[in-house]
């Protein structure tokens, strides 16, 4: 059976927490920048959740105007080239298929599946591999001893991870423990 990767996509393949932050502050001037987002629900303390899942399904919607990653191309194409079935995998809502499939073919992103939903643990059977940058995903997938990375955020650090700089660093990562 081939091998399967899960990759998600904001906060791995693009800088969405930059666009997230425009956002934010046009809501409420006083949210921290990104670099101070030191728990995953930070922004309980600044907006309510149904303007703060407004503006996400927003961005989500015109994800084809944005860049990925400069290093997003090469990581999946090597990905793919070592072998692995890759699923694009995001928590967002179904509307957001077509600019989401856009924005993987503009930015030339490797991929066979694209996975929408509001809960990802369900590919967690199947796959070797994960990539992710939530805690929460991060920790399901190593108690079901998935190989599970991701970048590193001020969200996730110091929680015994194996988090890197940039998807290139997560590449040798995975060529050291995996591909060869
Ligand atoms: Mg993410």
């Amino acid at each position: 059976m081939q091998k399967i990767a899960v990759i998600d996509i904001d906060n791995t393949l693009w800088d969405f927490a930059s666009v997230l932050y425009e956002e934010l502050i046009k809501i409420n001037p006083n949210v921290p920048n990104p670099l101070h987002w030191h728990k995953w629900d930070f922004w309980m303390d600044y907006i309510d959740t149904k303007t703060f899942y407004e503006i996400i399904c927003k961005i989500h919607r015109r994800q084809d105007t944005f860049e990925a990653y400069p290093d997003a191309k090469f990581f999946l194409r090597e990905l793919k080239e070592s072998g692995y079935k890759i699923i694009i995998a995001s928590h967002r809502e179904e509307e957001s298929r077509i600019p989401t499939i856009n924005w993987l073919n503009k930015n030339k992103l490797s991929f066979d599946e694209l996975h929408l939903s509001f809960d990802k643990t369900v590919l967690l059977c199947s796959c070797e591999i994960i990539v992710d940058d939530s805690p929460q995903i991060l920790q399901k997938a190593a108690e079901r001893r998935v190989i599970a990375t991701g970048l590193e955020f001020p969200w996730n650090k110091s929680n015994g991870f194996k988090l890197f700089k940039n998807l290139s660093q997560i590449l040798a990562y995975l060529s050291q423990i995996r591909f060869r």
